[in-house]
This record gives C-alpha cells, structure tokens and sequence, in this order.
C-alpha cells in the first residue's frame, strides 16, 4: 500500500478547525481519514453521526454525508441510519460526555443489539467544550472546574461496560501512537457488527492545565509513559491506575442487528408464500 493522505474524506474548505492548537482531534480526524482511504470507501457511502461537544464538532470537517444530532444521541440517530440502509459505513464520533455519560445508555443498547456501525469516542477526561466540567471518565481525584479539589467519583471504563454490552470488537488507543489508532480504525470499520475504539487524548485546555500537564506536549508525554499494550498489561502485578491498556481488547463475531432481523424477516415471508 503506497502513501495515503485521506485528503480526500477531509473537507478542506472548511479549514481551519475549530480546536485549540495542541488538542488531539485533528490526529484522531487525520487516523479516520486515512482508514477511510485504506479501505477504498467512496465517500457518498459514509455517513458520519456525531453529537455535541467538541468532537462532536468533527463531521463539519469530513467531505462524506454527515449527521449532527442532539447531545448524547449520536448513536440512536446512528441506529436509524443503518437500520434503513445497511449498505452504508456508519461512523458514530463522540466525546466521553456525549458517549459515556449524558448517551451512557445508547452506547449500551447499540452494542446489545450489536447494529453494524462502528463508535469512536474520543476521551479527553472532561466535558471541554463547556468549560471543563468532569465526567464519567474522569479520572478520580483528579482536578477539574467542578471538582477543584479531586474528582470524589470513580471512572467508568468505557471499553469494559461496551465489552459487557456485547460489542463485537473493542479497542483502545491513544492521539500519540497513531499508526496503531489507524490500524485498529480500519479493524473497526471493516468488523461486521458494533464496533468501538476509545482514544485517550485529555484536554490540553481545561484538563490538562489543572492536573500537572501545562502544555500540550505534556500530554502526549503522559500518553507515550503511560499507554500499555494489553498483552504486557495483563501480566502486571502492580496496576497503576495511570496506565492506560491499549489494542484490541474483544474480537469476536456474533451476528448484527441487521442478519438477525433479515433471519426473522425471511421466515415470515416464507411462511407467508406457503400459505
Ligand atoms: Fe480540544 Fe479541549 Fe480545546 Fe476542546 S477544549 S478543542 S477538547 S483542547
């Protein structure tokens, strides 16, 4: 495979992007750009959902069909899409607020029910685009605007509770090791049934400047130091809660929404032409 740019998928009149300087959603728009390229998919049959947030934002910025829904619901407008044509490539963005705390309870249903769309969360410990408020993903004790003194809450694990929900692939990665974000993308889209990628990438602007990371670069320090290849993790006897297990966490191959829907839908008509 020669160089790809993803150029293509990126809607270059509408740069520049809206995001600080230094914020992991222009690699993470990058790595999705270029597995739409890898896998030869025409942009016309790419449908992009996102919800609010400031990765919600990031279907101004691809040159495929787009939808920008309500916050929280990205995946239920997702479900919809796939339901009515399975023959596009879904792809759900959405930020850990949007994905695992205000739409907590779509993600759980879509990988229940196992729809052939594949969900990109974007984790960056916080609400940032409203000012930096924590989070279901946040990590506890950590400081954000609304826990100045250490968030008093446990983190959720995103990728746990989809696995529990019974996704077909679940993945993890971070916005520094990007040839592996790429890989795992094109993993995930090419997987028939749910599959989800989390990215970790905290907010250089409302995470990062209160919990010991005053530049950008301190992030993608903090990725490089802490992110843990899951083979290596789970032989740890010491788990620091710092580190951050990545790669691909479930493989498997139950069927989709759409086949078991399809299986009830042809036994029906079949009894139906008997009569
Ligand atoms: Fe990125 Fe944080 Fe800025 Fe939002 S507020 S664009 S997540 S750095």
């Amino acid at each position: 495979m020669g160089y790809v740019s993803g150029l293509a998928y990126v809607a270059q009149d509408r740069l520049p992007h809206n995001w600080c300087s230094g914020c992991g959603n222009g690699i993470v728009l990058g790595a999705i750009s270029r597995a739409f390229e890898t896998l030869n998919l025409k942009p016309n049959e790419i449908v992009v959902t996102t919800g609010i947030g400031c990765w919600g934002k990031a279907d101004d910025y691809f040159a495929t069909s787009a939808l920008h829904g309500t916050h929280g619901r990205a995946l239920s407008f997702a479900t919809g899409v796939k339901a009515v044509n399975p023959e596009l490539t879904v792809v759900t963005l959405m930020g850990d607020g949007d994905g695992a705390t205000i739409g907590g309870n779509h993600l759980v249903h879509a990988a229940r029910r196992n729809m052939d769309l594949t969900a990109i969360v974007v984790n960056n410990y916080n609400y940032g685009m409203t000012g930096g408020q924590y989070s279901a993903t946040t990590p506890q004790g950590k400081r954000t605007s609304t826990s100045h003194l250490g968030n008093p809450e446990r983190e959720l694990d995103v990728c746990s509770v989809v696995a529990a929900s019974g996704a077909n692939y679940v993945a993890r990665s971070t916005a520094y090791h990007v040839t592996a974000l790429e890989k795992l993308i094109v993993q995930a889209i090419e997987k028939k049934g749910f599959s989800f990628v989390e990215i970790i990438s905290p907010c250089p602007t409302q995470y990062g400047r209160r919990n010991a990371m005053k530049i950008p670069v301190e992030s993608m320090k903090y990725l490089k130091d802490n992110a843990v290849p899951i083979n290596k993790y789970q032989q740890l006897e010491d788990l620091d809660s710092s580190l951050i297990a990545t790669g691909v966490l479930v493989d498997k191959s139950a069927p989709d929404f759409t086949s078991q829907y399809e299986n009830i839908r042809s036994k029906v008509l079949g009894k139906k032409e008997k009569r």
